[in-house]
């Protein structure tokens, strides 16, 4: 599915990426005409007539550009790693929305030894296949128990012993006597376009990817 040829639409989560997008849209000349922490709505116009913004949850970004509701979108490298990526190009990374994927676990508990040991780990995440493929590659062996947020709480009421989740200052785990013990891998939001769209609509999006391309001090290609 991919809309008319004649307009392009933006999918954006609100908070950090909508408020560090902001300053690349207005590098390409786009300025939304409603705020979406402010405004209830969820399809924002610009003020270009042929640019519409979509406000969808993070991990729902890569769907909708999956499948051609939205021409492109703004996602988390930890979203696109649990989406797959499937039918997305992913021309550029943005280099916003900054933070580490990380093993974290309550300070008194010795991970160390408990992986030298070859122990089972129950391990509390969001994140799923990063988790998965991370234990994997280091041969822990692990059961892996799906949470939907506030990972920090699993450790200290005996759901896990290791939890994976984003950390970026480190005071959320500290205030919760958490400490990481291992960096999965940086993360960063990176810019992600539907496939067909790209063939159909080149004519508009090229411009938008190269004034990204720009702002983020990147050649375009
Ligand atoms: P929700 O908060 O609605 O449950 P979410 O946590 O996926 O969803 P955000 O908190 O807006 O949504 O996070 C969006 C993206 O920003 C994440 O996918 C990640 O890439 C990045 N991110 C998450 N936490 C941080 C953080 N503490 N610092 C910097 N970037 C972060
Ligand atoms: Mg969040």
């Amino acid at each position: 599915m991919v809309s008319d040829t004649t307009t392009i639409t933006l999918a954006l989560s609100k908070g950090r990426i909508y408020d560090e997008t902001l300053p690349l849209l207005e590098t390409a000349g786009i300025q939304p005409l409603d705020d979406p922490e402010t405004s209830r709505k969820l399809l924002i116009a610009t003020n270009r007539a042929d640019v519409k913004i979509i406000i969808v949850r993070a991990s729902d970004v890569p769907t909708y550009v999956q499948y051609g509701a939205a021409d492109l979108g703004i996602a988390g490298k930890d979203v696109l790693l649990e989406h797959g990526g499937e039918g997305l190009y992913q021309p550029l990374d943005l280099e916003i929305a900054r933070c580490r994927m990380m093993v974290a676990v309550e300070n008194e508990f010795d991970y160390e030894s408990a992986v030298r040991q070859g122990a089972r780990l129950r391990v509390a995440t969001k994140y799923l296949n990063t988790a998965r493929a991370h234990f994997g590659s280091k041969g822990v062996h692990v059961d892996l128990i799906k949470l939907y947020g506030s990972m920090e709480l699993a450790p200290l009421v005996g759901l896990a012993e290791a939890i994976v989740d984003l950390v970026s200052s480190g005071n959320t785990l500290k205030a919760n006597n958490l400490r990481a013990v291992e960096e999965i891998m940086p993360i960063s939001s990176r810019l992600i376009v539907n496939q067909a769209a790209l063939k159909l609509k080149r004519h508009l999006l090229q411009p938008m990817l190269d004034s990204f391309s720009e702002a983020v001090g990147k050649v375009s290609r």
